[in-house]
């Protein structure tokens, strides 16, 4: 008897991942999403969620990708919620993005007293304000979504160990072997994140990049009668409101390896840098505070694309813009796997970038 094959193997459950498993489902593959732990617990549950297509602060290689993935978010919100019959809040309110001095920005500059009617409770003197035309999304809320609907599509997922491995046969992927056994597929496609380096025998190189965030309420009602409705970007935090009346505050930019400890010290100084764009805060509680691993990449752009190993292909990378590019990277990834053209120039993002190589034979030395 011939052991189970699937026409796709994605490793990493995250929001990157799932994507992807939807996407390739939606095109008829049999596909198996294979976890090491519980899916969606990592970075994609640590996430603020801001869709920030209009960053100044963007790479310029990643604006076109990132406005593409932005502009397909109402459909894929629309499409995940009617799949898995679940809520998702996604909010459509716009960021007001203050800046120490003028800078180009595809915003409208904002006077004081229109910021003061936009959002009453917030400081913004010292500061240039421009309203950019962002959404935003609960990753959490996202992710049990995009399980659910990839669940109810047909992709199955193996969870609970690591991928340590690749099977590979005449320079062709097989498949993959975990602690536990192996799967047997002709594509596998890398989506782990901050850990894509992991699975050998060729090297991803991503890294954990950390992230503190705390989220507050209010025990009564603001002064100003209502909660931030926009999201806030200063120079040092920004505040993510969500529905239900909570503030995201976030959020550090820590190079501390795969540690995701939570400093109070930390907590409190985000906080407090909060207070001094909407003084309220100072007097909100905590409900939360947590930390989670950005996938970073050596030079800041995500590594996408075919990897030196026939069939083999690399979603990671995203670092701090993984949940506004889930949509993009499932449709560009989708394309290019099934051998299509991926209609947005992604050469920049291109495995082949790095010397991926040399790191089998450091491996395997
Ligand atoms: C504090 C913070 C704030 C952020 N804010 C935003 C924001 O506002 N907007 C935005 O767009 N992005 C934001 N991000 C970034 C975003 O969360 C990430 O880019 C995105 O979640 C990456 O998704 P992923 O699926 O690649 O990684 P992950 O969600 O980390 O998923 C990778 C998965 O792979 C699994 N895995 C790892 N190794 C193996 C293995 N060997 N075998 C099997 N499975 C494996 C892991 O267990 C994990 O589930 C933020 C991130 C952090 C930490």
């Amino acid at each position: 008897m011939r052991s189970k094959t699937w026409d796709a193997i994605i490793i990493g459950g995250g929001i990157i991942g799932v994507s992807l498993a939807l996407e390739l489902r939606h095109h008829g593959a049999q596909v198996l999403v294979v976890e090491r732990g519980e899916p969606g617990r990592e970075a994609s549950h640590a996430g603020a969620g801001m869709l920030a297509a209009l960053d100044p602060e963007t790479p310029a290689a990643l604006r076109e990708m990132a406005r593409v993935s932005a502009a397909k978010y109402p459909e894929f919100i629309a499409e995940l919620k009617a799949e898995s019959g679940m809520r998702i809040d996604f909010r459509r309110n716009g960021t007001i993005y203050l800046a120490s001095a003028e800078i180009p920005c595809e915003g409208t500059e904002l006077s004081a007293a229109e910021v003061k009617s936009l959002e009453p409770g917030l400081e913004c003197s010292g500061y240039v304000a421009y309203l950019l035309a962002e959404d935003s999304v609960d990753p959490r809320e996202l992710m049990a979504a995009a399980l659910e609907a990839a669940k109810r599509r047909g992709v199955e997922i193996a969870r609970g160990s690591p991928v340590t491995q690749l099977t590979i046969e005449a320079d062709r992927v097989t498949g993959v072997r975990t602690t536990k056994t192996g799967f047997a597929s002709p594509v596998v496609v890398n989506c782990c994140g901050a850990w894509a380096g992991e699975v050998a025998p060729i090297t991803i190189p991503t890294r954990p990049v950390k992230g503190q965030l705390l989220s507050v309420v209010f025990p009564q009602r603001p002064q100003h009668g209502r909660s931030l409705e926009h999201v806030v970007r200063g120079e040092s935090v920004y505040l993510v409101p969500r529905s239900d009346g909570r503030i995201l505050i976030g959020a550090t930019v820590e190079e501390a390896g795969f540690d995701k400890r939570v400093d109070t010290d930390v907590i409190q100084q985000l906080q407090q840098a909060a207070a001094i764009l909407v003084p309220e805060i100072g007097e909100a509680r905590i409900h939360d505070a947590w930390a989670g691993l950005r996938p970073g990449s050596p030079d800041g752009l995500p590594i996408m694309g075919k990897t030196s190993v026939g069939e083999y292909f690399a979603a990671a990378g995203h670092y701090r813009n993984g949940i506004l590019l889930a949509p993009a990277t499932a449709m560009v990834m989708s394309r290019i796997i099934r051998g299509a053209d991926p209609e947005i120039d992604v050469s920049a993002f291109s495995p082949s970038r790095f010397p991926c190589d040399e790191h089998v034979a450091f491996r395997s030395a």
